[in-house]
């Protein structure tokens, strides 16, 4: 690896300087041969596997854990920071640089009455659902490796400890900004000098000043629409909205009790801790915008509040049309036609939603479904999601709509390919991640993980001997929730 210290060396007092303490008995759980190259690396190695584990200081690394705020669950906590987090540097690859952390390094100033540690179940999920995300092509931080131990930890019970070796394009979060707002005495040149960082690293077609910020936050804004596009289009549940989880650049980050959906339903909640469905699926979209307004006031010092009002009101329709166009790949529906663009966008988002209360009503498999709807022929009254129906009319006449939409299809095989390549046959289910732990929790195996990280890197393809993977969960694997405890 070879690192810059860009943040470290710009941003003094905006971190604090720690080393990580290493794991005992370090050993690969999982290797990401695709995140590798992003930073210019091939296989594991003996010495990687001591740095990353942090029993061996890495060459050029500068050890570090940043500091920030955030709205939990709707309340401001004043200082948050990274508790569990050792940043190692910017490691620079083929297309630009990626932060390297050791999520799980140790303790920092900022673990208050936590460990620093994470248990080897919440590592191993980072790991696979970072991959997974990218394969997906959903804008997601990255997890280059997952390293096992025997360090014990405890929680509700001991575990053993382990580090995911996060590779992000920033670690910069909503929170950073709050942070230097309100907490932090000296503001508002240390906002300025945080955003014209932020700008100048990230953002280097745009120039760090009025002009340029307000530019920037209209694409901060729009970013983070189209990651929540993303996440409802896939059936994907974050499940811990908190601003100090949301990336500046708009990538998925920080990844805790998520899930992907099995069963189709709006209110689904995938975290222990969310009594009130706050990060339920379905109010996702809107915790993003909210999120964004915290964002925006904690920028008020320094830009203008005609804006930061502008640039959030293209969320809604930034999201929109670009979970229109996804789900458009999804279901076969061109966008060329007669109709004005936004009056085209309105009947298909009607005809979507239509589409997702269906497969609600009738407690069907999200992704399943989709992918049995890339298969059909549309020429054919057969559809084999008709089958699945309870209410059988209301599924022909919106079917009727539906296939007129899509209009005449030149070659079937070729549309049916197409659509397979926006529907994953398979995706991390959670009761899927489950089993490859367990068996790494009883018997030291991680062969199911690998398996399954494999299969997670081409969602799209069929692979025949891996069909179980794709089944829904069993009556144990249903409903899992996740607690944040990890
Ligand atoms: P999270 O819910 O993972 O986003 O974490 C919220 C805050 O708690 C962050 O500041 C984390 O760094 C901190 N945190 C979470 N788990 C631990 C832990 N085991 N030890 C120390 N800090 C932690
Ligand atoms: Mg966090
Ligand atoms: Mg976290």
């Amino acid at each position: 690896m070879r690192f810059k210290q860009d943040f470290f060396e710009q941003l003094d007092g905006f971190y604090s300087q720690v080393y990580p303490q290493g794991i005992s008995n370090p050993h690969w759980l999982g290797w990401s041969d695709d995140a590798a190259k992003l930073i210019g690396l091939d296989k594991p190695n003996d010495d990687l596997l001591m740095q990353l584990s942090a029993n061996a200081a890495a060459p050029g690394a500068s050890y570090y854990a940043q500091v920030y705020s955030g709205h939990q669950f709707g309340g401001y906590t004043p200082r948050l920071g990274d508790g569990r987090s050792i940043i190692l540097g910017e490691a620079a690859g083929p297309n630009g640089a990626w932060d390297v952390a050791l999520k799980g390094g140790g303790p920092t100033p900022y673990s208050r009455q936590g460990d620093g540690r994470a248990v080897m179940r919440s590592a191993v999920r980072e790991f696979l659902v970072s991959e997974a995300l990218a394969a997906l092509s959903v804008p997601t931080s990255r997890a280059l490796a997952v390293i096992g131990s025997d360090l014990p930890v405890w929680r509700e019970s001991q575990e053993t400890a382990a580090i995911t070796v996060r590779l992000a394009k920033s670690h910069i979060r909503f929170g950073h900004f709050e942070y230097f707002c309100y907490s932090e005495k000296g503001a508002p040149d240390k906002l300025t000098q945080l955003l014209n960082f932020t700008i100048t690293q990230h953002f280097p077609h745009l120039t760090a000043d009025a002009a340029g910020y307000k530019q920037w936050f209209v694409e901060v804004v729009q970013a983070t629409a189209k990651m929540i596009a993303h996440w409802q289009a896939i059936g994907f549940a974050h499940g811990v909205m908190n601003t100090d989880n949301m990336s500046i650049l708009g990538d998925t980050f920080d990844f805790g009790p998520f899930a992907f959906l099995d069963s189709f339903k709006e209110d689904f909640i995938c975290n222990h801790s969310d009594h009130e469905g706050r990060y339920a699926f379905g109010q996702q979209p809107g915790v993003g915008l909210w999120n964004l307004k915290r964002l925006a006031q904690a920028l008020t010092p320094i830009i203008p509040s005609d804006d930061l009002i502008a640039a959030l009101n293209t969320y809604q329709p930034c999201l929109v049309s670009q979970y229109v166009s996804l789900m458009r790949a999804k279901l076969g529906l061109s966008a060329d036609n007669d109709l004005d663009n936004s009056a085209q966008e309105k009947q298909d988002l009607a005809l979507i939603s239509q589409f997702t209360v269906m497969l609600e009503n009738n407690q069907l498999d999200y992704s399943n479904s989709l992918r049995k709807m890339g298969l059909i022929d549309i020429s054919s009254q057969h559809n084999p999601l008709r089958d699945d129906m309870l209410n059988v009319s209301e599924f022909d006449s919106w079917y009727q709509v539906y296939q007129a939409r899509v209009g005449s299809v030149a070659d079937v095989a070729v549309w049916q390919r197409q659509r397979n390549l926006h529907n994953p046959k398979y995706i991390l289910r959670n009761y899927l991640a489950q089993e490859a732990i367990i068996d790494i929790e009883e018997k030291g195996d991680n062969s199911k993980l690998l398996k399954l990280q494999q299969l997670l890197t081409r969602p799209y393809d069929e692979q025949p001997e891996m069909d179980d993977f794709a089944k829904r969960p069993p009556d144990w694997g249903q409903g899992l929730i996740m607690s944040c405890s990890s």
